[in-house]
């Protein structure tokens, strides 16, 4: 990692490790709009992450993912490559990018590339992390519309991941939802893997258009989940914030934030490991 990427992150008290852009112009994922949600909310610090779709669409490459975020020193990127149609080329670009410090770590998405984690070919991805010290963080549980495979990403592969490369760091998105104990135990079992708790208050269009009850009575329930998880866990060490924002606003996943500060009377130590220190560990960065 470049030396000033380090002290940028040393510094950032909030770090959203996961947010998504867009080279569509239709999309409301552009980078002005996530400059100004973060200056705005008081998030210092994002990954964006690289997406290879080839069965849907919402991909954005190393490359462009890269050449938007380049003039924004906040901003670091997870690159990522199409591990079902061209690993090789995939896994070979990644490490041009991993030589030159241009990225910090390496995204997958299990569910959209019909790919199971503990699968062989993927082993290369994951001794090229372990080499460069990088963390590896992967889509997990649901797999929105079709078509996506949720049967690919349970949390339970990454657990022979986790296993096999015991020197790598791993990140798994979204808690595992639905399979949210199934990803509670492979963090409880695995020194190496953290959870995200982002993606899961989503004001997508087709949740705004709900009533203001049943939008109450989700986020209830999410807080309540992401509260279980660490009671689970008895802890706050494996627990790390992102929002997976344009899915989810910042505004609402501080909310979530002060709720769960509240539900569970976290100390300021606790919600620190939350909000930057858990990402910067696993990003292998000393505060
Ligand atoms: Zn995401």
């Amino acid at each position: 990692m470049r030396k000033e990427v380090k002290r940028m992150l040393k510094k950032a008290s909030i770090i959203d490790n996961h947010v998504h852009l867009s080279v569509h112009s239709k999309s409301r994922a552009k980078i002005e709009e996530l400059e100004k949600s973060m200056s705005g909310n008081g998030i210092d610090a994002a990954i964006a992450l690289a997406a290879y779709f080839p069965r849907k669409t919402g991909s954005i490459t190393n490359e462009q993912i890269l050449s938007l975020t380049k003039n924004y020193n906040n901003i670091v990127v997870f690159g990522s490559l199409d591990a079902e149609n061209n690993l090789q080329e995939g896994v070979a670009d990644l490490e041009k990018l991993l030589t030159k410090d241009r990225i910090v770590g390496i995204k997958l998405y299990p569910g959209y590339q019909f790919v199971y984690p503990n699968d062989k070919k993927l082993d290369e991805v994951y001794e090229l992390a372990e080499r460069f010290k990088v963390p590896v963080m992967f889509h997990s549980g649901l797999a929105y519309k079709s078509p996506g495979g949720i049967r690919f990403s349970r949390p339970i592969y990454f657990d022979d991941v986790a296993d096999k490369f015991p020197e790598l760091k791993i990140i798994i998105s979204h808690l595992g939802d639905p399979d949210i104990r199934q990803a509670t135990a492979v963090a409880h079992k695995n020194s190496n893997v953290y959870l995200d708790f982002s993606g899961l208050v989503s004001n997508t269009t087709k949740n705004q258009q709900r009533s203001e009850k049943w939008k109450r009575k989700n986020e209830e329930y999410i807080i309540e989940t992401i509260a279980n998880v660490m009671i689970d866990l008895m802890g706050t060490e494996k627990i790390i914030f992102g929002t997976d924002w344009p899915i989810s606003s910042h505004e609402s996943y501080l909310l979530l934030v002060d709720s769960l500060e509240e539900r569970l009377d976290l100390n300021g130590k606790e919600k620190r490991q939350i909000l930057s220190g858990n990402i910067l560990k696993a990003l292998g960065v000393k505060k």
